[in-house]
């Protein structure tokens, strides 16, 4: 990503080292919408559907709109604090709501996030950790790199002594081709730091995301 269109957006790049085609980054200011909304009525008119159709005629626009949409995360001030008060207990944010794309299908793929991290010298407003879940997740995905570029952020951004992120979610491409049992879901997990070499820290973590009345 060019610093321009990094500025345009209103990203820092360090946010997201990802360039676009979106893997983890917004859309370029340049993105062809007139093109893209050619290429949506050629696919659906080779699919053999009537692209003249009343009712049809403006689905290519609005394919390209929602996933222009749904491909754009909204920009946010990473705002860090000293931990001045030495917090060293585990901080857990649990049931973040997320949507995604897989980048295999091109179906959404959804769940919520349990994110945890042992502070060191900074910490986060617990908001930012959902935008962060939030920025990563609006991109082309598949739920292992979500879920590593999720812990990744943090590690870099905070230098906690520890890292866990928990995603849990449903796919659409495996669930409406039958591929899975309803209701089924498929968890992914990053650990960093004490979450991966002490086995306390990740089983407090693991109890805390578990237990439905929290602490
Ligand atoms: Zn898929």
């Amino acid at each position: 990503m060019s610093a321009g269109t990094a500025a345009k957006n209103g990203h820092a790049d360090r946010l997201d080292p990802v360039a676009w085609p979106r893997r983890g980054s917004p859309p370029p200011a340049s993105l062809d919408r007139r093109r893209a909304e050619h290429a949506a009525r050629e696919m659906l008119d080779a699919l053999g559907i009537d692209v003249e159709s009343e009712s049809i005629r403006e689905t290519p626009r609005r394919m390209v709109g929602v996933l222009e949409e749904l491909l754009s995360a909204e920009s946010f001030n990473p705002t860090t604090f000293p931990n001045d008060a030495g917090y060293d207990e585990l901080v857990v944010a649990r049931g973040i709501p997320f949507h995604s794309l897989c980048e295999h299908h091109v179906l959404p793929f959804s769940g919520v996030a349990y994110v945890g991290y042992l502070p060191g010298e900074r910490i986060v407003g617990l908001s930012k950790l959902a935008r962060v879940v939030d920025l990563f997740a609006r991109s082309l995905q598949v739920q292992e790199r979500l879920t590593t570029q999720i812990a990744g952020w943090i590690d870099r951004e905070l230098a906690p002594r520890g890292v866990g992120v928990v995603l849990e979610a449903e796919h659409l491409c495996m669930r409406m081709r039958g591929i899975e049992k309803q209701n089924s879901t498929v968890v992914t997990s990053a650990m960093r730091g004490a979450f991966q070499t002490n086995s306390k820290t990740r089983e407090e973590f693991m109890t805390l995301i578990r237990s439905r009345n929290g602490r």
